[in-house]
């Protein structure tokens, strides 16, 4: 089964680094079946867009809700589609941690997304915190519903799911590694996510990706697990030959 493979660049890449990438990108990706989108800062877009025939789709990172006005900073759903973006991800928990998204501005965005014809790749995800209090599902849940609230049947088959568990997000420093979940751990996860997705959206088969700290070495392992459709991929998909590695994944 083909798989989707998302990288999150975060605030990294300036036009000449990503044109760096590419050269070498090219020297290690196959021709595959997989959907590869890469989400590259607003700036470094139109060289990711030029790029393209390497075999991927250009995302984005962030979007506002409002459709123009007095938003100092930020960039409309109708502008991404304007840079030729396709994909956006809301809902990451930088996002939510630094800047303070909470479940109804989340909501709010993806339905702006949704309405401009963008394919929203919606994160949710738990803190050690909450994992260690036994409130993974709870968590989960109420991200989940309050985030996909009030969104229409059609906009709903234009949304993918990323479980990224905080705790296992990379910090960015490669000696600080940060712990990846078990197999069964993501599982069990990605299980109950279906199970909300037949509930709540009575769609049987969104597609869910795992993200965090998922790379070159543990990817194998992880796009095997039952309900697994891909990865959100951010420290390493920074590196082409780590990078192309997920991409080529074929089984
Ligand atoms: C992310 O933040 O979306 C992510 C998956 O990061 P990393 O792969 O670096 O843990």
């Amino acid at each position: 089964m083909s798989k989707m493979i998302v990288a999150n660049w975060k605030m990294n890449m300036t036009s000449a680094q990503a044109n760096e990438f590419f050269d070498e990108y090219a020297k290690h990706i196959k021709k595959t079946k997989n959907k590869v989108v890469i989400c590259a800062p607003f700036t470094t877009m139109p060289t990711v867009f030029k790029r393209r025939r390497l075999g991927f789709k250009l995302g984005a990172q962030n979007v506002h809700p409002a459709e123009n006005g007095t938003h100092t900073g930020e960039i409309s759903a109708k502008m991404l589609v304007d840079a030729k973006v396709t994909s956006v991800i809301i809902g990451h928990s930088e996002r939510r941690a630094q800047f303070g998204e909470c479940n109804s501005f989340i909501n709010a965005k993806i339905k702006a997304a949704v309405a401009a014809g963008l394919q929203v790749i919606f994160c949710i995800g738990e803190t050690a915190d909450e994992r260690e209090m036994g409130k993974t599902f709870e968590v989960l849940k109420k991200q989940f519903i309050e985030g996909m609230a009030d969104i229409g049947a059609e906009a709903k088959k234009n949304i993918v799911i990323a479980y990224e568990p905080v705790w296992a997000i990379s910090g960015g420093d490669p000696n600080k590694p940060s712990p990846t979940p078990k197999s069964a751990e993501i599982a069990e996860v990605h299980a109950f996510i279906r199970k909300l997705g037949k509930k709540q959206l009575k769609s049987s088969r969104i597609p869910i990706l795992y993200g965090g700290s998922a790379n070159d070495k543990n990817f194998k392992e992880i796009f095997v697990i039952e309900n697994v459709d891909g990865a959100l991929v951010g420290g390493a998909s920074l590196v082409p030959s780590k990078f192309a590695a997920m991409c080529n994944f074929n089984k």
